[in-house]
């Protein structure tokens, strides 16, 4: 294909791109990257560079670049029906399969799958229930959400009053109200480093026992989490966590939702996080993984013990007022049937837990004992390097000094692509769940090498 020489300027004239800063981009100081290619866990640029995308996009190409298979059924399925919309009992052959594929997989108590579109969407399709299902249960007054700070949700109006993160929330107005925010399950990152971990998470345990008794356990309708934070810095929950939390929501009657968008389908190495936490979700959030990005598709999974107040309430109130033109769209669902269908063949789950755990164990040797590396973290196929300026003492770099970006930018150098999380100096790694052991090691070794060209 001939180069088009004006691509450059077209994309800084013309192109608003999401999470970037507006002013460097249109003025051409910030760099701008053109994907053309991908392959396996390599994507290639259009000046030809091929990059280990350790990152798998935004942790959603979970089965790796150029999957024909999925290519092949998205086609099919254009050419068949191209479209045709879910509402009033419509559904297309591939959407009712798709939705009996999610269900065989899901936790246990699950009972039926409404599809969106993003993972912000799925979750905002999620608050509306959690809020429909109280109004069905004469509980008018219970509405109000806790999620974690440095929790990640989405970025739309309540999905970014969900996400815990500042980022998302200055000068947009955020968070709305009915939204509450509690501490994160950050072990690491504790504001009394003498505390143990046990102490640690009955701590977590207390604050949020704390807010539901300030605020009225009659008015608290729903707790939002990640199984393990993801975009807030890629955290595992301390030991005892979950069995800490759960509990509590129970004795308040608080709905759990799990939001799996990151860890559904195969990330931590089992189907989902809630199998891998024994968490008892009543509502689940998928996106990503359900079909690996090649086509956007979200699903909001509804228990048994919500589903039958749902249909309580349209038996009440006639049919729920809720739903998107492009829900269960066909292309989509072709998309996440090939992609579930590979995922079994290849038994990417498990190959997800095993190199995960490689890739844990490659980075742990490569970077736990730089100075400058305060922890190296991580569950399945995900996992993240924390960069200190003092790692005795436990001091962070001053965020003005943007050391995280400045070493993802030198490991970018190296043909690694890893992501410079948003809140703190933390280099992010979830690659594909192809990615091969000797990929693995090749991730660790380059950015031990990029820790050493920006610290020493
Ligand atoms: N939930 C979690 C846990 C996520 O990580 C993300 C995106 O990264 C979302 C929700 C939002 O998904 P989307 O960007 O598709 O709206």
């Amino acid at each position: 294909m001939l180069k088009n020489d004006m691509l450059d300027q077209w994309d800084r004239e013309n192109f608003f791109h999401p999470s970037t800063h507006l002013a460097q981009f249109a003025r051409g100081e910030a760099p701008n990257r053109v994907i053309r290619t991908g392959e396996g866990s390599h994507i290639v640029d259009r000046e030809g560079n091929r990059l280990l995308d350790a990152f798998a996009g935004l942790y959603c190409v979970n089965v790796g670049y150029g999957r024909t298979e999925i290519a092949d059924a998205i086609a099919e399925q254009a050419r068949e029906l191209a479209y045709y919309h879910a509402y009033a009992g419509h559904g297309t052959e591939v959407s009712i399969r798709l939705a009996k594929m999610v269900l065989d997989r899901a936790p246990a108590n699950m009972s039926k799958v409404y599809f969106g579109l993003s993972g912000s969407d799925a979750n905002e399709t999620n608050v509306k229930l959690v809020w429909y299902y109280n109004n069905v249960r004469g509980r008018p007054e219970k509405k109000k959400i806790i999620s974690r700070w440095r929790g990640y949700h989405g970025s739309g109006l309540m999905t970014g009053s969900l996400t815990g993160l500042e980022l998302f929330h200055k000068a947009f107005d955020l968070p709305l109200v009915q939204l509450l925010h509690t501490e994160a399950p950050y072990y690491y990152r504790r504001a009394d480093p003498a505390m143990s971990e046990t102490d640690f998470v009955a701590h977590c345990a207390a604050e949020l026992e704390a807010l539901i008794e300030r605020e009225g356990a009659d008015t608290i309708a729903a707790f939002w989490a990640e199984p393990v934070l993801g975009t807030g810095g890629i955290v595992p929950p301390p030991a005892g966590y979950w069995e800490a939390i759960q509990p509590i929501l129970e004795r308040h009657d608080i709905l759990l939702v799990a939001d799996e968008v990151v860890t559904g389908f195969g990330r931590l190495g089992t189907m989902f996080g809630s199998e891998h936490y024994g968490l008892r979700p009543d509502l689940i959030t998928i996106a990503k993984g359900l079909t690996s990005a090649y086509a956007p598709l979200s699903g909001s999974i509804v228990s048994e013990r919500v589903w039958k107040v749902l249909e309580e309430g349209t038996d009440a109130m006639g049919p729920i007022g809720h739903g998107w033109t492009y829900s269960a769209h066909p292309v989509g669902a072709a998309a996440g049937v090939a992609n579930l269908e590979l995922i079994d063949k290849l038994d990417l789950v498990s190959a997800a837990g095993e190199t995960g755990a490689h890739l844990n164990a490659a980075l742990r040797d490569a970077l736990a004992a730089h100075p400058h590396v305060g922890e190296v973290r991580g569950e399945g196929m995900l996992a993240a390097v924390e960069l200190v300026e003092d790692r005795d003492a436990r001091r962070f770099f001053d965020p003005a000094r943007k050391v995280g970006p400045t070493v993802a930018a030198a490991l970018l150098k190296h043909g690694v692509i890893a992501r410079a999380m948003p809140q703190g100096d933390i280099l992010g790694f979830a690659p594909p769940f192809c990615l091969s052991r000797a990929e693995a090691e090749e991730i660790a070794a380059k950015t031990a090498r990029a820790v050493a060209d920006v610290l020493g």
